[in-house]
């Protein structure tokens, strides 16, 4: 049973970083494809996205184009309030079915705090998680909260485990993509430095063209 993987993000732009991740998924976890999933309102996030949902799923399309096996899903750029993965996760299911495997892709960052998610146990019974080290983040179950590891700890699986059932299991993924973030782009933007490298060209060209992140945070 191969995996179908949800990668979830605010995608404020999306950057090289992404693209690792999902590259080094696919090939790792030997995924049937990839649904890339951009959030409307992250209310984890604290603010709103900087970019309107129309340039970040733009942006998105213009990264991944030419990568047949990635998807991307729009449905909760036009959720009204705030998304919750939970409710993505349900309606997922639901409509890809009881048994097929679905797998999670979260940065370290993301997943140290997945116990601040809402219905967060809930998730473990609708997905897998395949989980892959920032290099600037590093987990370090230090900061997790004991309740947090009692839950995730008994999950931790080898890579194709997440190919024998539909859920439930917790996977390191092998390699670190490179150390970029949105944020570092929108603040170099905001400085009027090159964001070249940091996101492809099509996006730097899309970024410049329509002047976004000129305003500092
Ligand atoms: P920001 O800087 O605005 O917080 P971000 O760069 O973390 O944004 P998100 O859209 O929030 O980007 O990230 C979506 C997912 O991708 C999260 O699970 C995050 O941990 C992961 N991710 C982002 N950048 C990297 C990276 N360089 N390496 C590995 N995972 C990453």
């Amino acid at each position: 049973m191969k995996p179908i993987a949800l990668f979830g993000g605010t995608f404020d732009p999306v950057h090289y970083g992404h693209l690792g991740l999902a590259r080094t998924a696919f090939a790792q976890l030997e995924l049937q494809k990839i649904l890339v999933l951009p959030a409307g309102n992250p209310y984890q996030k604290g603010g709103l996205p900087l970019a309107s949902a129309d340039h970040r799923r733009i942006m998105l399309r213009l990264a991944f184009q030419g990568d047949f096996q990635v998807l991307v899903d729009e449905r909760e750029l036009w959720r009204t309030g705030a998304t919750y993965t939970f409710d993505t996760l349900f309606e997922l299911r639901t409509e890809i079915g009881a048994d097929a495997s679905l797998v999670w892709l979260i940065g370290s960052d993301a997943f140290s705090r997945l116990d601040t998610w809402h219905r967060w146990r809930e998730l473990f019974g609708l997905t897998h998680f395949a989980v892959i080290d920032r290099s600037t983040h590093k987990l370090a179950t230090a900061h997790c909260s004991s309740e947090f590891l009692q839950e995730v700890e008994p999950r931790f699986a080898g890579l194709l485990d997440t190919q024998m059932s539909p859920s439930g299991a917790v996977v390191f993924l092998e390699t670190s993509p490179p150390p970029v973030s949105s944020t570092e782009i929108r603040e170099r933007t905001a400085r009027g430095e090159s964001i070249r490298g940091l996101t492809p060209d099509a996006v730097c060209d899309y970024i410049e063209r329509h002047k976004l992140y000129l305003i500092k945070e």
